[in-house]
């Protein structure tokens, strides 16, 4: 830690104990600063519109609210676009102009939500409650927080009369938990709208407490698996049942899932999962934590590869590609032999493994029985993006002043976010969620949706520091 970090460490620490945090049933400050109450008023506002998929009408509106908020804090009108690339899709692109010393920073979040069931909620979905120290209400961590992070510092810094060392490029989409067309666009045909250096994703990465409440980690999202999904059918002429032969689809099948099973995707040590091995070996048990490092020195320890991924599906998902059996269907009557049974297998594919490869390893494993394998779903591949020594120091330096020393640990997503199309389109991104959050508290999609109000505010503040860091 050098001097100047152990100062704002210390400042960081005496603003905590100035605002102590009080211990109020609904939330931990007895009073808001300016800031925090406009990213509240921000976060309520859009809460309260039902951006679903359903409702593209109430997507448009919560960000031409976001855009008179913009208008009254001095942004131009040239630099604000409502983008709307297809029926019902709709985003929201604010350049926030600076020198031009630098290619631009992009800044990534989405306005949409997944549908919420009023009934099962204990809070109505689509409007901001507090309870217990959290704001509560659909879109809360999944990703309404993340418009606020953005735009409530671009409102913010221009008041404060900042001109970035480089253009600052906010991009809202309005439609990533379905067909990412907003984020396609602007990374393609929209691309003169966006295009950057490399863009901040606030839809991934996060920090991680430990189960007694002490951070523990600070994760950033630098890729993401490739989603592919097959089905395999097995087909055979049928007849009755009282005169099987050796030859039925269903058997057929069952070899094929089995074989399918037993198969190992090879182990793939990427740069970042290199990274992510090292950084958070500390955090586990003894036995994991020598393998974990085994793999960092020799990726080809076969073995300790085999352990991690016995002990946690999640470290069978780091580190290498996956495909499941997912549905199952076959045969039309009880006392007919099947004519066909198939198989859907859902594929999680390394990011940098063409998926023809994958396909090509499975029809080789099926090799020998009548069945055919097609694609129903083809995903859009992105390279990782590897951190620039630049970026992952700058965060480090940030971390460790607000939070002590604990590893920042780049990391893939089994998942996806709009962040691949960009990806795709060759502009690197970086997932940083920035608020912490314990491990089986996440809600994202699910019932009561929540977010700390504290954690909610420091992850803004982190944002504000984030932006006139890399933008100067
Ligand atoms: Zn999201």
């Amino acid at each position: 830690m050098n001097l100047k970090s152990k100062e704002l460490a210390l400042s960081i620490l005496l603003a905590f104990v100035v605002t102590a945090p009080v211990q109020a049933t609904d939330s931990p400050f007895s009073k808001l600063s300016e800031q925090q109450q406009l990213s509240e008023d921000m976060l309520r506002e859009i809460v309260g519109f039902e951006t679903t998929s359903e409702r593209p009408d109430e997507t448009r509106k919560s960000l031409e609210a976001m855009i008179a908020r913009l208008k009254d804090a001095g942004f131009p009108s040239e630099d604000i676009e409502l983008v709307n690339p297809g029926d019902g899709q709709y985003g929201l692109v604010v350049r926030y102009r600076g020198l031009g010393n630098e290619k631009s920073l992009l800044l990534l979040a989405h306005m949409d939500v997944v549908t919420a069931t009023p009934d099962a909620w204990a809070f109505p979905p689509f409007s901001l409650g507090k309870k217990d120290g959290y704001y509560v209400g659909r879109g809360t961590s999944d990703n309404k927080a993340g418009v606020v992070q953005i735009l409530s510092n671009f409102i913010r810094l221009k008041e404060e009369g900042w001109v970035p060392g480089r253009d600052l490029i906010a991009a809202i989409s309005g439609d990533e938990e379905t067909d990412g067309a907003v984020a396609k666009w602007l990374a393609n045909e929209g691309r003169a709208l966006i295009d950057a250096e490399y863009a901040i994703n606030s839809d991934a990465g996060g920090g991680e407490y430990d189960e007694s409440g002490q951070h523990k980690a600070f994760w950033i999202q630098t890729s993401e698996k490739l989603y592919q999904t097959y089905v395999l059918t097995a087909s055979n002429e049928g007849g009755h049942s009282s005169l099987p032969r050796p030859e039925n689809a269903i058997q057929d099948l069952a070899l094929a899932i089995t074989r399918l099973a037993e198969y190992e995707f090879p182990v793939i040590i990427s740069d970042s999962t290199r990274m992510r091995l090292e950084r958070s070996a500390a955090n586990y048990p003894d036995e994991l934590s020598r393998d974990m490092l085994a793999l960092v020195e020799e990726a080809s320890d076969i073995e300790a590869a085999r352990r991690l991924s016995a002990a946690d599906p999640y470290f069978n998902a780091t580190l290498r590609t996956t495909c499941t059996p997912t549905m199952l269907n076959g045969g039309h009557a009880e006392n007919a032999l099947p004519r066909d049974a198939s198989v859907t297998v859902n594929c999680r594919i390394m990011p940098g493994t063409p998926a023809i490869e994958i396909e090509r390893k499975i029809a080789s494993l099926i090799d020998g029985l009548e069945i055919e394998i097609t694609i129903i779903y083809e995903g859009i591949p992105s390279d990782p993006s590897n951190m620039p020594a630049a970026f992952l120091e700058g965060n480090e330096a940030m971390v460790e002043a607000r939070w002590g020393e604990i590893p920042v640990i780049p990391n893939m997503s089994p998942g996806a976010t709009d962040g691949l199309f960009y990806r795709n389109a060759g502009i690197p991104v970086y997932g940083v969620g920035a608020a912490f959050s314990k491990p089986d508290d996440m809600r994202a999609h699910g019932l009561d949706e929540r977010l700390g109000i504290f954690e909610f505010h420091e992850s803004v503040d982190y944002w504000y520091e984030m932006l006139k860091t890399f933008a100067d």
